[in-house]
């Protein structure tokens, strides 16, 4: 297993208000673990911007002008969406490194690629920057992997919001099943177990959306239960992970209660299901995590998980009593079931 981490110091530039949680520390994070991993031996390269072409997959043309049109500018895009006179160009160096994660991993088998990235991409819509994101960082390396040749690709979404931008950039689509655990009711809002996607694409959304204070145990129940059955039926020919980190019992923002060996755990389940399905390919891109803390130890979790030899996953035991996981996954299997088998 060969594993690239992609990521620049350049992420700091991407500035919000003081006090904001996106807030640039995070890359100072994200700083100490890639020089981390590479003196331990793992490569370490830097992004280099996306193209137009590669943005006009998912996005709308007068969006990228009005987002270009940002550069140089401290602007607000929606309530808690800003940007400094940098982020333009950091948006998209980190919708860049995600991109360039897709390639490394479609370059060969048993490649694997985690983009270190800020700011976060899954709640960009076509036309709309929305909760701290500016491009859906995830989607366009999805289609980008789509116009390189992968005829299926999976998004695996474990940031503790819902990724509404990348559900409804895909969700009428067959060929790019998207899977999301989240918080629910919470921000956006989305993520229902109900939406399964339309049209062609229906039963290739895949929402399991766990009331607050789920613990690890719920979350290993709706792995075994939905998450790996329907990958296994869907046969992925890349696994792309939304890797946020705000699931994490120390996250300030939300209210999960994730240890760090659950997202080793999730990251050892999912490369699983690439090296059953896809020769091990799979590509990492960073989201939310506002505890620095719990941050950098998830992203050693993971990154260690995914250097080592492919292990069975190792689920934490929190010792807490809770149903949140399996009522989380029976209403997905009943929303599911005419699309697959539980
Ligand atoms: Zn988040």
């Amino acid at each position: 297993m060969s594993i690239v981490i992609i990521h620049t110091e350049r992420f700091a530039e991407h500035q919000t208000p003081p006090g904001h949680p996106e807030r640039p520390e995070r890359a100072e994070v994200m700083d100490v673990v890639a020089g981390r991993w590479k003196s331990r031996g793992v490569e370490v390269a830097p992004p280099s911007a996306a193209t137009r072409e590669q943005l006009l997959r998912v996005h709308d043309g007068d969006y990228l002008r009005r987002i270009s049109e940002t550069a140089g500018r401290s602007v607000k895009l929606d309530p808690d969406t800003y940007t400094s006179p940098e982020s333009h160009e950091i948006a998209l160096l980190a919708v860049g490194a995600a991109v360039q994660a897709v390639d490394h991993a479609m370059g060969g088998p048993e490649r694997t690629a985690l983009a270190l990235v800020r700011p976060p991409g899954h709640h960009a819509e076509r036309d709309r920057a929305m909760g701290f994101c500016l491009f859906n960082n995830v989607a366009v390396a999805a289609a980008h992997a789509r116009a390189s040749g992968a005829g299926k690709v999976a998004i695996v979404d474990y940031d503790v919001h819902h990724g509404n931008g990348t559900q409804h950039l895909f969700e009428d689509d067959p060929h790019v099943l998207y899977v999301s655990t989240h918080q629910f009711p919470y921000y956006p809002g989305t993520g229902a177990a109900g939406e399964v996607g339309r049209g062609a694409g229906s039963g290739f959304t895949v929402n399991l959306p766990l009331e607050v204070g789920a613990v690890d145990e719920d979350y290993q129940t709706v792995f075994a239960a939905v998450i790996l059955p329907v990958l296994a039926q869907f046969k992925p020919d890349l696994v792309i992970v939304s890797a946020g980190f705000d699931a994490h019992e120390r996250d300030p923002l939300a209210g999960m209660r994730l240890s760090t060996g659950a997202f080793a755990a999730m990251t050892a389940e999912l490369r699983g299901v690439a090296e059953r399905c896809c020769q091990g390919r799979m590509a990492l891109v960073t989201e939310g995590g506002y505890d620095l803390q719990a941050l950098a130890a998830s992203l050693d979790a993971i990154a260690e998980t995914l250097t080592g030899s492919p292990q069975p996953a190792r689920w934490p035991r929190s010792g807490v009593a809770s149903d949140r996981g399996r009522a989380a996954a029976d209403a997905a299997a009943r929303a599911l079931a005419p699309f697959w088998r539980f």
